[in-house]
Parts: structure tokens; sequence; C-alpha cells
């Protein structure tokens, strides 16, 4: 057992990872006890993508107690739905993957099982006409959830797209102000102590020495202490999710502001579309192994919805994770653990994972192997679920125009999604495990989305009235609709909410 006290907490990063982990670390400890510093380069810089997010931001600023309104004025940020997924079953193909259920669970079934039966019977409703998130976000509209749970608006959930950099600068703020200290200058050296392993002191360009107690990797695709110091190995996922670069470029708004984030698929990855208040952010994912920098860059631009406002850039990056997230006296959080590719907006939410697993098994006084070790397997479970929820929007598809699609089509997959799929297909049905973060309604969007249809519906729902289950579908149907078309657009909420 490493006897190590934690009065001094050393973050190196100043991206979202290092300052979102600074501001949760300040606003639950005490900083005349336990000292919080944090080292960034400027010279380095940040990654500076990171533009959606998913539903459990709102809790993160909650957490922190930060108001809904300073930081929408602070980040740019808009509202998101969901994603609308185009090309990805098949070319022509669209879906939309909502935030929130589908429809109402009637006497304890769920929802899509009456669907199924629905559908069965020829009705073309798609699942996402029981959505009022997929039905405002279509229509880019936007209003708050109800708190009464007897409104149908009860049923929005929502997150926000935003400006990730002015993010990190507004957590930096709201940190230094609770005593975290920042130091500018660039890691140069990393010592360890012989015998222990652990880290103990950095160093910097201009000189100064840090020491520390304990450590958070906030690096980035560096990975400079949890990597390159304590040689934790990384594990590859190319095999699952091949595509490997990202060209990205800002545009101009048209006048209409999207509550969504569109997800368009391209012969060898796909684009993205998230707007902000004042501009859309976008950009072409795909594999170089399938496609050159070129072609993938004219595919950017051939893609977007109004005129460039700056260059665009390439940043490549490796999908998979470390061994071990927790180690010796250190953790990687944010992209220096790993990265599973920006599709369904999940890396802000792994690195609030790794703060928040981390604030629950707070060491005590000594690092306890039990407590290293539930950390990881806590991670590392994250990391697999979110993995494979990812990985069914390219191995469910039925595209064969391209090597690409090819590949992906045909692909080897992890057991874990296999067994999720072929369970679904049976008589469909899903299961959260534990906490998995993707629960029923986003697997059955994406399942049915990309046109896996399930054999038979639950047996219990075929015993049911046929014509009573169409009358039920029918005034889901037309209660999200009506819902909706009253909401005020998604700009006209905006302006209103963000009045200075
Ligand atoms: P970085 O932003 O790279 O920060 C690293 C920090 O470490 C910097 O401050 C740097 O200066 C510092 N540093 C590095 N080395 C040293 C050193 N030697 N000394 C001192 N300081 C050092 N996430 C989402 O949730 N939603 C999205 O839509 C999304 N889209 C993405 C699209 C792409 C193409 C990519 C690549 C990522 C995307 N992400 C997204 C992920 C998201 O950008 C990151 O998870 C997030 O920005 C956190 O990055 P980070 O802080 O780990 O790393």
């Amino acid at each position: 057992m490493d006897d190590i006290r934690l009065k001094r907490l050393v973050i190196v990063g100043g991206g979202s990872a290092g300052w979102m982990t600074a501001a949760a670390l300040s606003s639950l400890l005490d900083s005349r006890k336990i000292q919080i510093t944090l080292v960034e380069s400027e010279q380095i810089g940040t990654v500076g993508v990171g533009e959606a997010t998913i539903p459990d931001m709102i809790n993160f600023n909650r957490m922190l107690g930060i108001s809904e309104v300073d930081f929408m004025k602070a980040t740019d940020a808009t509202f998101k739905l969901g994603i609308e997924f185009a090309n990805w079953g098949r070319k022509g193909d669209s879906y939309f993957h909502p935030f929130g259920e589908h429809g109402v669970d009637m006497q304890g079934v769920d929802f899509h099982q009456y669907w199924l039966l629905s559908h069965q019977s020829g009705s073309d409703h798609p699942i996402e006409d029981y959505s009022l998130c997929a039905a405002a976000g279509k229509a880019n509209k936007f209003c708050l959830p109800s708190q009464n749970p007897k409104s149908v608006l009860s049923k929005l959930r929502y997150a926000y797209h935003f400006n990730a950099t002015k993010y990190a600068k507004f957590l930096r703020f709201y940190a230094e102000k609770r005593g975290v200290t920042r130091i500018e200058g660039k890691v140069e050296t990393v010592s360890v102590a012989p015998e222990s392993g652990h880290i103990q002191t950095l160093r910097l360009d201009n000189g100064t020495t840090i020491e520390g107690d304990f450590f958070f990797d906030c690096t980035g695709f560096r990975s400079l202490l949890m990597r390159q110091t304590l040689g934790v190995k990384f594990e590859d996922w190319r095999h699952w999710l091949p595509c490997n670069s990202a060209q990205t470029v800002a545009c101009e708004h048209t006048d209409i502001l999207p509550s969504y984030t569109r997800s368009t698929a391209h012969s060898a990855g796909w684009q993205w579309r998230i707007p902000t208040q004042s501009r859309t952010g976008n950009g072409h994912v795909y594999s170089t192994d399938f496609m050159d920098d070129d072609t993938a860059h004219q595919i950017l631009m051939q893609g977007l919805d109004g005129a460039p406002i700056n260059e665009a850039r390439t940043i490549r990056f490796k999908t998979g994770c470390l061994e071990k997230f927790w180690y010796k006296n250190c953790i990687g959080i944010g992209l220096s653990s790993g990265f599973l590719e920006p599709l369904e907006s999940t890396s802000l939410y792994l690195i609030q994972m790794g703060i928040s697993k981390f604030i629950s098994l707070f060491p005590s006084g000594a690092l306890q192997p039990v407590v290293v070790a539930e950390y990881n397997r806590q991670m590392r479970q994250q990391f697999d679920q979110v993995r494979d929820f990812i990985i069914l929007h390219y191995c469910a598809t039925e595209r064969n125009d391209s090597p690409f699609w090819n590949y992906c089509r045909t692909m080897a997959i992890p057991d874990s999604l296999e067994h999720k799929i072929e369970l679904f297909r049976e008589a469909g049905r899903v299961f959260r495990y534990e906490d998995e973060l993707f629960s029923r309604p986003s697997w059955i969007a994406v399942m049915l989305g990309q046109n896996i249809v399930p054999k038979v519906c639950d047996p219990i729902v075929a015993t049911l009235e046929q014509a009573q289950v169409d009358h039920s579908l029918n005034s889901m149907h037309r209660a999200m609709a009506d819902a909706a078309e009253k909401m005020p657009t998604h700009a006209a909420f905006i302006g209103q909410y963000c009045k200075a």
C-alpha cells in the first residue's frame, strides 16, 4: 500500500479536461487545507474542439453552482435536443437520435414494443414521431422542460453546443476564484521516486519546480504523465473505430438556428454541423486508410451551409484508451486517457466521469489498491460501453458503396455489442447494464434508424387489442407534434433567454 497524504494536487494541462478538473475539485475542497495547482502551456495550446455535449453536462454545471444563462452567454452556447444522422444505414436514409424517451411506457411495457406491434401491422410512422425532442429539433424549436410530470413538456431533455475554448476560460475564472493556482510553463522533466514509482516533481522550461502528492494528467493526446512518464499502455481500438483524422472549419450562420447536431456520413467517415450562437462548427472525421487529406478537405467544404470564416485545420487521433486510468499517484483525464471519436459527443462526459469517480473514491489517506482497482474498473466499463454504442453506428450499415463501409459492415465487433444487437433483433429487447450512459431510447433510436428491426415484438404486447394500441400511439404522436408546434423557434428562445 502506498502511503501518501493528498495535500498538494497538481493538474497538468489547461484544456477542457484540466479546467473541468480544477473547477470541480476547487468547488469541493477547502483551498486552505488542500492546495490545487494547474500548469498549462500557451505555447503548446489546446486541441480547441469539442463543441457538442450530452445532457449530463447540465449536472456538471449545476454541481459547480453555475447559472445556465451565465454559462450560455460566456460560451456562445445553444441548445441541443439530439443528433440527426444522414446516410448512415443506407445512402439517403435519415433518422434522429433524440435525448429523452420515445412515447410513454404503458402498463409496465416499454413503449417501443407498442411501436413495433403497430409497425408490424403496417404503420409507417418512424419511432422518432413519438419523441418530443425529435419533433422540436426537426422544427428548429426549443423551450425548457416543464417541471410538471403531467405535462408533455416534461419529456424534453437537452444538452448544449458551445465553444469549448471559451468554456475552459470560463472555468479558469471560476477555479482561480476558489483558490486554484495557475502556472504558465511547459513541463520539461517529470521526476519519479525510484522506489514507489510515484511522480514527485515537475520541472518547467522556465526553471520552476512543482512538487505534488497527486497528479492529474490532462495533457491531451501527449499523455505526458500517464503514457510518456509512467509507461501506461494504450489499447488501440482502430480495428473497431477506424477514423483517425478530422478537418475542422467554422462557417457563418444561416438565418435558422438548429437545435440539434447534424452528422452526415460520407464515403470514408462523416461530417458534423454544430451551431453555436455566433457561428457553425463543422468537421469531417475520416480514416486516412481510406481517404487522402485533399479529398477529405473538398468534401468538408462542399458540405458547409455558410461561408467559411477560418482556414480548415487537421487533427490526427488514435481511438482507444489507457489500460489503466489511475496508476500510482496519477490519474489520466480527458484525451490523455483515451478518445473514442466525436460521433456521440461523449468526451466531455467521460471527463466528467473521470472527475466524479475520483471524488467518490477520494483517498482517505493512503492510496488503497482496492480503491485504485475500483476506479479503473468503473472507468473501463464506461469506455467499453460508450465504445460499443459508437461502433454500432458503423457496423449497423447496409452501405456497400466504398471500401470504408465494406470494412465497417463486415468487421468483427466486440462480443458485448454482438449480444446487444442479437437480443434486440430477436424480440426488441434492450437492457441497460449498471450505470451505462446510453440507455434504452438511444440504442433503439440507432438500431431502428440503421435498419436493425426485431423479428417479432414482445409476446406480451402481441396479445393486446391492435385498435387500442393504434389509438394510444396516435394520441401520443399528436401530443408531441402539438407541443413542438407551440414552442418558440430556437433562435427566438435563445434571444430572449440570454438577453443582457
Ligand atoms: P487539450 O485540449 O489538448 O489540452 C491539453 C493541455 O495540456 C493544454 O493546455 C496544453 O497546453 C497542456 N500541455 C500539454 N503538454 C504540456 C506540457 N508539457 N507542459 C504544460 N502543459 C502541457 N468532445 C466532446 O465532448 N464533444 C465533441 O463534440 C467533441 N468533438 C471533438 C472533435 C475532435 C476532432 C476531437 C479530436 C475531439 C473532440 N472532442 C469532443 C474531445 C474534446 O475536444 C476533448 O475531450 C476536450 O477538449 C478535452 O481535451 P483535453 O483537455 O484532454 O486536451
